[in-house]
């Protein structure tokens, strides 16, 4: 499932190939994602300069004058591609908006847990309604360490489950989540109203660390990611815990990676680096 590091990196890669450009025709060819898709809205973001392209969570914004602006949630197996307009269309192509370059920017999606949807943004340059009140982005300042020490206060779930809730922070799926707390040195399954304030500030510091490498490296390529030009993300390399259950641990080279069940997901981590 693409997590932030995979939607900035997507995000990125659209930007310099539609800030300036316009649709000049949308060819919808499944009735619903997620959601019905609303034809009629989609059709008219069809004309418009594209002015802007954002994220917000794992939200892509594409955005046009008077506020108008198109948005991508990839869901499960969501990619984007521009392809050139003559390219064979693929069996999971279900959105298809032909750009006025003679290019196409194409929504691919198997699983059809995405979405893709027209909406107003509250102001220029900012958010549609549903997404202002989302907690802080993880490479923000306002993800700070205070600010995740006042999220974990009192609590008694797993800190792993805690960093990828969605109403904590944004964007800190589960490959991250494990690889920011094998960094940080922080068991995944301690309760997260027990951490100290010296390793909450580590943690906090972890998240960025881990995020910002997973952005260098194009995002991870698990199974079902792919950037704009069907390249693999590469921080799959650079994983040191995630599956890897076990195997002998990278850095102190003497214990084996353990896997447990945290919340319904699978979590690595090693039992002497972390504690
Ligand atoms: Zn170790």
């Amino acid at each position: 499932m693409p997590e932030l590091p995979e939607v900035e990196t997507v995000t990125a890669a659209l930007r310099p190939h539609l800030v300036g450009r316009r649709f000049v025709r949308l060819t919808v060819r499944v009735p619903k994602l997620r959601e019905p898709l609303a034809v009629e809205r989609l059709q008219a973001l069809v004309g418009p300069e594209i002015v802007a392209v954002r994220r917000r969570a794992k939200y892509i914004l594409i955005e046009f004058a008077d506020r108008q602006a198109l948005l991508i949630h990839l869901g499960m197996t969501g990619t984007v591609r521009i392809v050139p307009a003559a390219e064979t269309l693929e069996k999971h192509d279900h959105l298809v908006w032909e750009l006025d370059d003679g290019r196409s920017l194409r929504y691919h999606d198997p699983r059809k847990f995405g979405l893709v949807a027209a909406v107003t943004l509250e102001t220029p340059g900012g958010l549609p309604p549903f997404l202002a009140d989302l907690p802080p982005e993880p490479l923000t300042a306002a993800f700070s360490a205070a600010y995740l020490a006042g999220q974990c206060r009192g609590r008694r779930r797993s800190i792993k489950s805690l960093l990828m809730d969605n109403r904590q922070v944004v964007g800190v799926g589960n490959i991250y989540a494990s690889e920011a707390l094998f960094l940080a040195g922080i068991r995944p399954d301690r309760p997260a109203g027990e951490l100290s304030p010296e390793e909450i500030a580590a943690l906090a510091a972890a998240v960025k660390e881990i995020l910002r490498r997973a952005i260098a490296a194009g995002g991870t390529t698990i199974s079902d990611f792919a950037g704009v030009d069907g390249s693999e993300g590469r921080f799959v390399r650079q994983l040191q815990v995630y599956g890897r259950a076990g195997e002998i641990c990278p850095v102190c080279r003497q214990a084996v990676i353990e896997k447990l069940t945290l919340s319904g997901r699978s979590t690595f981590f090693c039992p002497r680096c972390q504690s």
